[in-house]
Order: structure tokens, then C-alpha cells, then sequence
């Protein structure tokens, strides 16, 4: 029999490899199971190479814009084979800083690919080709993929996912991206940025439909100022090959039918589960349609078997599926829960950046909760004047009369950094008057969350008086 453990993990995402690490730090011997190289689909070709273009992209664009400061650059360029260069280093330092930690808490690395196989004398099983590995507990992490969609032309050459957008060796010059979900927004900056010729179809009645109206509306503003051509509730049906070889990619928008063209359609229409060959005959857990069933520490129907992160549906996010992670270790070794799962933040990584936690003023009313809520408009701070940003806001909402704070949504600089302070607010049921208590620095863009606390008792200071408070 080959070496049991007390712990086996199936993927080294940032929902494996974090519970791998928290299982070896409480003394569990454990391994994990992995395909390819660690870091899963948020290091290797998610949030880490994403944030990468990203950043390189908008220092281009902002180079050209210096003259809004007096900086003047000229024969600005950028070398795509260098941006992608810089992307894949800082992806390889990531992935061999968690192998460097892996190794270094002791988890056994097994390659290949992991299949839960039907406990054997009382022992979970996991096979890798022809061996089979022996565990107390397992932990199912194998992530997610991109979705594809059931319609024609979608093997075309030039129709990709977010993979295959990442292996181009150049920025193409025109793309149509199908979906205008996070992915899609994200994208769509980093390719607007390089001067590509973007649109964006997007079948629901905004582009990140389920945020606050607001930030989509705003979002869709920038966006198409920064010439991205966008069409919502435009239900895309098919791609074509055009004679001069672009990829055409008709649909459907209200009603009518329509096509868009571009050298390249990039298909971001939502990630599916990693499913196939994770299950045995008869080791397939209870199921929740195509995710896997769980209860609230992150154990299947079958005991010692966990599953986390985007195997289980939800919110799909490289955190999320981090404390999903550090649950499961926890319920394993009997400690109590030492994180709050139900706040998650959210952020996504457009220019102005967008973060959200908790509730939005229509979700608390939906709810039947009555809420107090105050908002600061970002163009009466100081630090977003100093940096010229694009138009941007804080608000937040808090339960009428306890003041407890419920949610917080954010649409400037530094937006994805700032949320955690009313992450923090929310786990802890602080108020307004409890958040109020702090100083802010100055210039800072924090300023603008005490403004939008203040603004819950109609005291912005930086805000000019409503006529109803006169
Ligand atoms: P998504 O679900 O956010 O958006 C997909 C969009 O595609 C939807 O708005 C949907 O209406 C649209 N769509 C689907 N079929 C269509 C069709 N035929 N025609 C036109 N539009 C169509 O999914 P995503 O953007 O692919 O992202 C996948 C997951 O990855 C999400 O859960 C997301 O939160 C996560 N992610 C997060 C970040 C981040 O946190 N910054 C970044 C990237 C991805």
C-alpha cells in the first residue's frame, strides 16, 4: 500500500494549495495533487497575469495622457513580447514562491491527475495514473474552466477563451469580447489601453450586470470614452469567417439582428467546474446540479470528503476559495471557524477599479431591511483631484437605526484595497459611528469613506449641503 496521509488535496489553486499549507502548519501530513504547475488558474492564467496586463497597459496609456500633468514623452511604444514577458515573470516568481512553500511545510507534490476512487477498509482513496494514494480526509480543489457556448463557429481559429487570448503574440488589432462580465471588462481595459479596436456584446441589460447600477452605468461611460464600442442585451449566436479573414460574430440585440467583426473574439461568458475524471465509478459526491453539494465546513455527502473553491458554485474567487480552504482544516482538526465566509469582497480591476462587500441599497430593500445609506463623490478629494481620476464614488449602506454597516460599494483609485476596511466593519457588526472613530490620513483616498460615513448623517464636510437639509 502506498504512503497514507492524514490529508490529500486535488488541485494546487489558491484554494488547494492554502489548505495544503494550513493542513501541514496544524501537523497534518498531507500531499496534494496537481496537473500542472502550482497556483491553479489564478496564477498561472487568472487574477495574477490579468492584473499584470493590466498594469502594463494603463502605465502606456498614462504615459501618453502625462501632458494632463505637464509631462511630456514622446514616440511612447510598447513591445508586446516584452509586456508578456514581465506577465510570465511575475507569474513564474508566484508559482515558485507557493512550490518554495509547499516544500517547505512538508507537503508531498504528486503530478498527474487525481481521481477520487470509493473509500477502501474505511480509507478515503485518490488515484494518479496507476498509483493509489490513502487519506483520512480529502480536499476537492480542482477549480474551474471557461465556459464555452453551444453555438456555431466557436472552433474557429480566432474564437478564443481568456487561455487562449493569453498565448497571442501580439495585441490584436480589432477583438470582440462575448460577455461584458468581469472578465470581459478587464480585457477590454487592458486591450483599449494598447489601442486595440474593442467591442464588447454582453446579453443582459448591462455589462456587470449583477453590481450596483451605478458602477455599471459609469463603467459603460468610461469605457466608450475610451472608445470601446458596447451592446447590451445582445445575445450572441453564432461566428463566421469574413473574406479578409476576421472573425464576424452575429447576434441578436433587441430584437434585431446584428453582427460585429474583429481579428480576434475572446468568449467570456462564465467558468464551469472541473468535473470530468475528478469521480470514480461510485465516488461522485452528491451533486447541486453541475457542483458539488456541501455543507457549511465544506464536506461533501461522503465523509472525510471535502470540496472548495469553484467545484461548489457561488461566488468564484481566488479568496473565497482560500477561506473555503482554511474552513475545511479547521473543521478537520476540530478547531472553530476563525473567518467569516459569508463576506466576501469583490473586486475588479478596471481603470477606476470597482469594489464591492455586503449589500447594496436594492439587495437590503429586496431583503425587506431598512436601511440609512450615505455616498461621496470622489471628485471632492483631494487625492483623486491631485491624480485627475476618472469620476468616481464611495457609498455605503447601514441597517436603519442600529447603524450597522451592510454593505459598501466603490468605484475609484485604490477601490480594491480600500473595501477591506468595510469587510472588516461588517464581520465585526460595527456602525457608522464605530468606523467614524478613526482619523483618516491626508490627502488620502480614504478620506472619501469617513465623507461617505458622515454623509449617512448628512454631515459630509466635503459635500455641498442638500437643499432638503437647509
Ligand atoms: P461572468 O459570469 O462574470 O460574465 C459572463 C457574462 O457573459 C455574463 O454577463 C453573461 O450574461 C454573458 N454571456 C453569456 N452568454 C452570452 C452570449 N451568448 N452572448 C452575450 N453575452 C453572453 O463570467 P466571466 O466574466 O467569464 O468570469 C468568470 C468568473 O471568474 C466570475 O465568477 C468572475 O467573478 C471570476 N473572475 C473574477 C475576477 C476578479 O475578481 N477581478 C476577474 C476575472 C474573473
Amino acid at each position: 500500500m502506498s504512503e497514507k496521509y492524514d490529508l490529500i488535496v486535488i488541485g494546487a489553486g489558491p484554494g488547494g494549495y492554502v489548505a495544503a499549507i494550513r493542513g501541514a502548519q496544524k501537523g497534518l501530513h498531507v500531499a496534494v495533487v496537481e496537473a500542472d504547475r502550482a497556483g491553479g488558474t489564478c496564477l498561472n492564467r487568472g487574477c495574477i497575469p490579468t492584473k499584470a496586463m493590466i498594469h502594463a497597459s494603463s502605465l502606456y496609456r498614462e504615459m501618453n495622457e502625462g501632458g494632463r500633468f505637464g509631462v511630456y514623452a514622446e514616440g511612447v511604444s510598447y513591445d508586446y513580447e516584452k509586456i508578456c514577458e514581465y506577465k510570465q515573470e511575475t507569474v513564474d516568481a508566484l508559482v515558485g514562491g507557493v512550490q518554495q512553500l509547499l516544500k517547505g511545510n512538508k507537503v508531498t507534490f504528486i503530478e498527474g491527475k487525481g481521481t477520487l476512487l470509493p473509500p477502501e477498509n474505511g480509507m478515503n482513496a485518490v488515484s494518479v495514473g496507476d498509483e493509489t494514494y490513502y487519506a483520512d480526509n480529502i480536499i476537492l480543489a480542482a477549480g474551474s474552466k471557461p465556459a464555452s457556448l453551444p453555438v456555431e463557429g466557436i472552433d474557429l481559429p480566432h474564437v478564443v477563451n481568456s487561455d487562449g487570448l493569453f498565448a497571442l503574440d501580439h495585441a490584436p488589432e480589432s477583438l470582440v469580447i462575448i460577455g461584458g462580465g468581469v472578465i470581459g471588462v478587464e480585457f477590454a481595459t487592458v486591450f483599449a489601453n494598447l489601442g486595440s479596436q474593442v467591442t464588447i456584446l454582453e446579453a443582459l441589460p448591462k455589462i456587470l450586470d449583477n453590481f450596483d447600477k451605478e458602477i455599471s452605468q459609469n463603467l459603460k461611460m468610461i469605457l466608450k470614452k475610451r472608445g470601446v464600442d458596447i451592446h447590451t442585451s445582445a445575445m450572441v449566436k453564432g461566428f463566421s469567417e469574413t473574406e479578409n479573414g476576421l472573425v464576424m460574430a452575429t447576434y441578436e440585440e433587441k430584437g434585431k439582428e446584428a453582427a460585429a467583426a474583429g481579428e480576434y473574439v475572446l468568449v467570456a461568458a462564465g467558468r464551469r467546474p472541473v468535473t470530468e475524471g475528478l469521480f470514480a465509478d461510485g465516488a461522485q459526491p452528491e451533486m447541486n446540479g453541475r457542483y458539488v453539494k456541501v455543507d457549511e465546513n465544506y464536506m461533501t455527502s461522503i465523509p472525510g470528503v471535502y470540496a472548495i473553491g469553484d467545484l461548489i458554485g457561488g461566488i468564484q474567487l481566488a479568496h473565497a476559495a482560500s477561506a473555503h480552504g482554511i474552513r475545511a482544516i479547521e473543521s478537520i482538526c476540530g478547531a472553530p471557524a476563525t473567518q467569516n465566509v459569508a463576506v466576501v469582497p469583490a473586486g475588479v480591476y478596471t481603470d477606476p477599479e470597482i469594489a464591492i462587500v455586503g449589500m447594496t441599497e436594492a439587495q437590503a430593500k429586496d431583503q425587506g431591511i431598512d436601511v440609512v445609506c450615505g455616498k461621496f463623490i470622489m471628485s471632492a478629494n483631494g487625492k483623486s483631484l491631485i491624480t485627475k481620476e476618472e469620476r468616481g464614488f464611495i457609498k455605503v449602506v447601514a441597517e436603519a437605526g442600529s447603524e450597522k454597516i451592510l454593505g459598501a460599494q466603490m468605484m475609484c483609485a485604490r477601490a480594491t484595497d480600500m473595501i477591506g476596511e468595510f469587510t472588516t466593519a461588517i464581520v465585526n457588526d460595527l456602525t457608522v459611528p464605530d468606523m467614524l472613530r478613526s482619523i483618516m490620513s491626508h490627502p488620502t483616498y480614504s478620506e472619501g469613506i469617513g465623507e461617505a460615513l458622515e454623509d449617512v448623517h448628512g454631515m459630509s464636510l466635503h459635500t455641498a449641503p442638500r437643499p432638503s437639509r437647509r
